[in-house]
């Protein structure tokens, strides 16, 4: 039988524990769950592409089925790449519904090959975003428990040394 890889794309700047909360749901419908770190410049980042690779891969060292990747282009040129059918995306409220419900017709459209899944995080979990804890940490404000310890300890020595 074929195996099942799915991506799960997305900046990741940083891993949180929604997006954890999300690629924790795939590993068991997935042979292979392709965690890929969009290299996009234009977003100027808090972290490297290399730096966010190195701390999600510690992160997620516990599951063997799980890879890590980074990818610039169309994604679904890197679905081609890596043998993968399946995109997998979170979704957290009705406002990330549009862009995502766009994304997946276009990727359809550009490799009808590829179906487009949404999961839904624990509920607690929902409000969570990488841009947010960035805001709340940069203001002093308690983020520990909304992320992997080492990820907490990182982003908060690359905050201190921001604001320097
Ligand atoms: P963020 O918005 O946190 O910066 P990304 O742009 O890296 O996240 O998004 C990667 C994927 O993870 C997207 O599909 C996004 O909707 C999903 N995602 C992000 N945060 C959460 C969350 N709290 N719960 C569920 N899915 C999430």
């Amino acid at each position: 039988m074929k195996s099942r890889i799915a991506v799960y794309p997305g900046s990741f700047d940083p891993i949180h524990d929604g997006h954890l909360d999300i690629i924790q749901r795939c590993v068991p419908m997935f042979d292979e769950v392709v965690v890929a770190v969009l290299q996009n410049e234009g977003k100027s980042p808090l972290f490297s592409v290399g730096e966010r690779l190195e701390m999600i891969r510690a992160v997620l060292a516990e599951f063997p089925s799980c890879r890590v990747e980074s990818f610039s282009g169309l994604l679904v040129d890197f679905m081609d790449r890596v043998g993968a059918r399946v995109v997998v995306r979170g979704l957290r409220a009705v406002s990330d519904f549009e862009t995502e419900f766009q994304m997946a017709l276009m990727n359809r459209r550009l490799n009808p090959r590829v179906e487009t899944v949404f999961m839904v995080p624990r509920e607690d979990l929902a409000y969570l975003s990488s841009r947010l804890l960035k805001e709340v940490g940069s203001l002093g404000g308690d983020i520990r428990g909304l992320v992997p310890e080492t990820v907490f300890v990182r982003l908060r020595e690359r905050l201190v040394k921001r604001e320097r």
